[in-house]
């Protein structure tokens, strides 16, 4: 099979808001804000976070109610459609979602923790709801979603350069979306280097992986804090000192649009390397330097993606043999291992991927506070007999763009990857 190489230009767009239950109105506006920002530069796609305007912390089914819509309904169907139109883009957005049986009302409806993706023309290419469950979702009967993991193709028109004739092609990209813990073990219970989420997107060559998150900032107190009081009064004292309400900051914004000139209040992040790195990691414990990304959480997320990274081990692992028998072990089809098959030791090499995480930032019940740092990555596949630091440090991953943990603000990067047609 001949097969030949097109070079994909896209711009992304990555939205990042603290949204707060029951102010619906007031994070659509600043939604739009943001939008309106960079309308000089449309991008190609705009992600959003998880519950990206309804707020997260629902505690029960009569809580998240008034905020549960069927797919094609409801506000963030609305102003996805919105900015699909008006850019001419792609809009992905997560959003709580009902599914209402159609013959008997008197059936319970069924919840989701969804995304759905609005094309150019307002129409849904894609709902996607969350597989792996959060407890905060399990608060409201959340159901995971009977097709787990999946991938789909979402058509770019005249998106992709044949790096031998020079012809643009429309490019169908293979597209995968996880929410929030769908990149964590099953329910914090499978083990850790299963990688559930990164190994089916190698598995199944995804080229394009998004994720609408509510990730949680280290700060937050959570049902499995022993020291929660005291947690709590840190988290309190921070906020205070910051100035900042319980809720932390809204529409002080923090705006990074590759090749503009946008002086905004809150600077855009300095690239990340890694000995800075370092030293902000060692604060990432408590909720400040909220003008910084956290890059504890930074770098956790790549480590979940741990079968996309170079790493100089796997080969050994695999002419040893070593991985076969957890291979083997695994039910449901799954063929690979820390990113090895059986008969190939690195999967993802000499492929490339981009990868767009679209986290919330802000605190809810004065407790929950989120990690923002939305970032855009690219993976290239290269470097497979080189690498140890599985951190940000590998060559293999290079982080295009962050935001912050702690503001809201929105992130555009021009990417360029390859894939093979
Ligand atoms: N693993 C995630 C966290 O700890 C889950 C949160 C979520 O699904 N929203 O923050």
């Amino acid at each position: 099979m001949n097969l030949s190489k097109l070079n994909v230009k896209l711009r992304i767009a990555v939205v990042q808001l603290n949204p707060q239950i029951g102010c619906l109105d007031e994070t659509i506006s600043r939604a739009k804000h943001l939008i309106s920002i960079i309308k000089p530069h449309p991008p190609d796609i705009v992600v959003f976070p998880e519950f990206a305007l309804s707020g997260y912390s629902f505690h029960s089914s009569k809580h998240i109610e008034p905020y549960l819509y069927q797919v094609t309904e409801g506000p963030a169907y609305e102003l996805s459609r919105h900015i699909s139109k008006q850019l001419k883009c792609y809009t992905i957005m997560g959003y709580p979602e009902k599914v209402v049986s159609p013959n008997d009302r008197s059936i319970n409806d069924k919840c989701f923790n969804s995304a759905i993706v609005v094309d150019s023309s307002g129409e849904i290419a894609f709902n996607y709801r969350k597989s792996f469950l959060y407890h905060t979702d399990e608060n409201w009967q959340c159901l995971e979603n009977p097709a787990g993991f999946q991938t789909f193709e979402l058509p770019f028109k005249k998106k992709g350069r044949d790096l031998q004739t020079g012809e643009m092609h429309d490019v169908k990209l293979k597209t995968s979306i996880g929410i929030c813990m769908d990149l964590s073990p099953y329910k914090f219970e499978a083990p850790f280097h299963d990688m559930e989420f990164s190994s089916f997107q190698v598995e199944n060559d995804s080229e394009l992986i998004v994720c609408p998150m509510a990730w949680l900032h280290s700060s937050s107190v959570t049902n499995q804090d022993e020291d929660s009081k005291q947690k709590k009064e840190r988290l309190t004292k921070a906020l205070k000192e910051q100035g900042l309400p319980s809720c932390g900051s809204q529409g002080k914004y923090q705006i990074d649009i590759e090749g503009a000139d946008t002086a905004t209040e809150i600077p855009a992040c300095k690239p990340l390397e890694s000995e800075q790195d370092h030293r902000l990691q060692m604060r990432d414990t408590n909720y400040e330097e909220l003008d910084q990304p956290d890059v504890s959480n930074v770098n956790y997320w790549l480590l979940r993606f741990l079968p996309f990274l170079a790493c100089k081990l796997r080969k050994s692992w695999f002419s040893e043999r070593l991985l076969v028998p957890v291979i083997q072990k695994f039910k449901s089809g799954r063929t690979s291992y820390l990113g090895a098959s059986t008969d190939k030791s690195w999967l993802f090499e000499k492929k490339e991927a981009i990868l767009v995480l679209a986290n919330r930032c802000g605190v809810e019940d004065g407790i929950t506070a989120f990690a923002g740092s939305s970032g855009i990555y690219k993976f290239n596949g290269k470097y497979g007999d080189q690498e140890e630091s599985l951190d940000l440090s590998n060559k293999s991953v290079s982080l295009l763009g962050n935001l912050s943990k702690g503001y809201e603000g929105v992130l555009v990067r021009n990417v360029d990857f390859q894939v093979r047609r």
